[in-house]
């Protein structure tokens, strides 16, 4: 076992909005929380808590309380800040839903979780008010922030002038957000995140990240993923820092606001870092503002760190975790220049990991000095999700009876604790940061009437990236296109998760149990590459 080289952190008992904001400072309360990159209108702190404590007293008087699941599907827009924990003040569960879903993709989620009040903006509602009335959400309980015919608005909201309810829970076992991931395997699942889960990872890494009060946090990464939630609208608000909104990535946008808004810490994930290293645009712009940017959510190479760190003339950190971990577990600190960069870092405060061969799951040693043979990684601490929703089987599965989180990646372990990740042995694709998981896409291809078997992994493209390919068996007669097979995924997922290679096969080899046997398809993919 191997833990944090640093302290322990003391993790209150607080519900997230006491931690973040009860206990708030007088002359913070004028300072900037927030700044719209599109506009540049700013909202300052008393302002934010002002607005939460009315959304939390609005949605109280809609039944919204300790159990109740509220859906929020939003892009990266000010309300994003208000809404979620207004919501949260209100006791409510979040469930936050990625922006470019589809109907069916919205609906899978508001159902599974339970949702029983959807949150949303106007050019979202049409996917969104079909998926909600599928999902038995009537038209009055979908809240349309900006405004349209027959619904709430968060105007109405703010009107109603309620005070924010009492509501008490116990911060430890109350379930505050329900962001989906499929973990190790299988399909997305509600992941179950505390109140003390979420103060606890704001604590264990504020330090280490280091933004203070006077950074302006550019606000790309989407507030619907666990890194932008805690990193963004936990960790920055606590530091009392100001974020600037991004609703929707676009490159030059990017460095535009950056310059006008004088951005200073940007958490990217690594596509960024490939675009920030190449392209022109970046000589347009000032962007001397800039002293950290630390990236996460995939694996970042230490060439292209350096290339970032370069061009930018700043810091690059990177960070490392899992939705199921709230998420970060690892990060190269602020203050740690001498850590590799292509390593994610030391272990964050209060937690402890492990490391375990993957054929006979005993524990590999991590050595004195030199660096340790790879294994899986094994992380536990308050930050490790409660379980994952309605599903004991998968939790069973991923926490172990000494609660260690296996998080089906494989590192290495170097002098000092530095963790190196080295592979993936989960199922798991990333795509620019954003999860596809393989069992989806091979439920969705097994729904079209030519195709009898199906199986997918990810492979490397040329330019370094995770992508999704299908392996296909056909049914007998029938004659498909790999196009068609391509077309007809893209139809029905959100972008990120297009299959984007098609292999036509005779079967999918698969286990005696009937497990696909991944490991022989990724060979297959790579002896083809080294052919072509
Ligand atoms: P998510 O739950 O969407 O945050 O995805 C978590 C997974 O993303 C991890 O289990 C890793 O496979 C991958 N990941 C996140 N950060 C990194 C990183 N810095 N380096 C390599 N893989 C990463």
């Amino acid at each position: 076992m191997f833990t944090s080289p640093y302290p322990d952190v003391d993790i209150p008992d607080l519900s997230i909005f006491d931690y973040l904001f009860g206990e708030i400072e007088d002359t913070d309360l004028d300072r900037v929380a927030v700044v719209d990159g599109a506009t540049g209108a700013a909202t300052s702190y008393r302002t934010l808590i002002d607005q939460i404590n009315r959304i939390a007293g609005a949605l109280a008087a809609r039944g919204v309380a300790p159990g109740t699941v509220v859906g929020l599907l939003c892009p990266n827009i000010p309300a994003f800040a208000s809404v979620f924990h207004g919501i949260l003040r209100a006791g409510g569960t979040v469930t936050t839903i990625n922006s470019l879903y589809t109907p069916q993709e919205i609906q899978r989620q508001l159902e599974d979780s339970g949702a029983e009040l959807l949150l949303t903006v106007s050019p979202l509602l049409g996917g969104a008010r079909s998926a909600a009335r599928s999902a038995g959400i009537d038209d009055e309980r979908v809240i349309v922030l900006d405004g349209a015919a027959g619904h709430p608005s968060l105007a109405d909201l703010l009107a109603q002038g309620a005070d924010a309810p009492r509501v008490s829970f116990d911060p430890a076992t109350h379930v505050a957000v329900l962001p989906y991931s499929s973990g190790t395997t299988g399909r997305p699942k509600g992941v179950r995140l505390s109140h003390r889960n979420l103060v606890a990872n704001v604590q264990q890494a504020r330090d280490l990240i280091g933004v203070v009060q006077d950074d302006r946090v550019l606000a790309l990464l989407p507030f619907f993923h666990i890194y932008g939630m805690t990193v963004l609208l936990n960790l920055a608000f606590k530091q009392r820092a100001a974020l600037v909104t991004m609703a929707k990535f676009d490159f030059a946008e990017f460095l535009r606001i950056i310059q006008d808004q004088r951005c200073s810490y940007v958490f990217i994930a690594p596509p960024i870092a490939v675009a920030i290293a190449k392209h022109p645009l970046v000589e347009s712009y000032d962007l001397t503002s800039v002293h950290t940017v630390l990236s996460g959510a995939a694996p970042l190479s230490g060439e292209l760190a350096a290339a970032v760190s370069t061009r930018l003339g700043c810091r690059v950190l990177q960070g490392y975790g899992m939705t199921e971990a709230s998420p970060v577990s690892h990060l190269i600190p602020i203050d740690a220049p001498q850590l590799s960069r292509a390593s994610v870092g030391v272990t964050v405060p209060n937690m402890q990991c492990r490391l375990v061969s993957t054929e006979t799951g005993e524990e590999i040693p991590v050595p004195a000095d030199g660096v340790s043979e790879p294994g899986e990684l094994l992380v536990r601490g308050p930050n490790v999700m409660l379980g994952y929703l309605n599903n004991d089987d998968a939790t069973l599965d991923t926490i172990d009876a000494e609660g260690f989180l296996h998080t089906g990646d494989i590192a290495t372990v170097g002098a000092g604790g530095e963790v190196t990740i080295v592979d993936r042995s989960k199922e798991l694709i990333k795509y620019k940061g954003y999860q596809i998981a393989p069992a989806e896409l091979e439920a969705l291809l097994l729904t079209h009437p030519h195709i009898s078997d199906a199986a997918v992994i990810g492979v490397m493209d040329a330019d370094g990236q995770e992508i999704p390919k299908a392996f296909v068996v056909v049914v007998a007669e029938a004659s498909v296109h790999g196009d068609h097979v391509i077309a007809f995924v893209a139809d029905r997922v959100a972008p990120h998760k297009k299959v984007r290679l098609v292999e036509f096969i005779d079967v999918i080899p698969k286990s005696s149990s009937g497990k696909i046997l991944r490991k022989d398809l990724r060979v297959r993919h790579a002896e083809a590459a080294a052919t072509a």
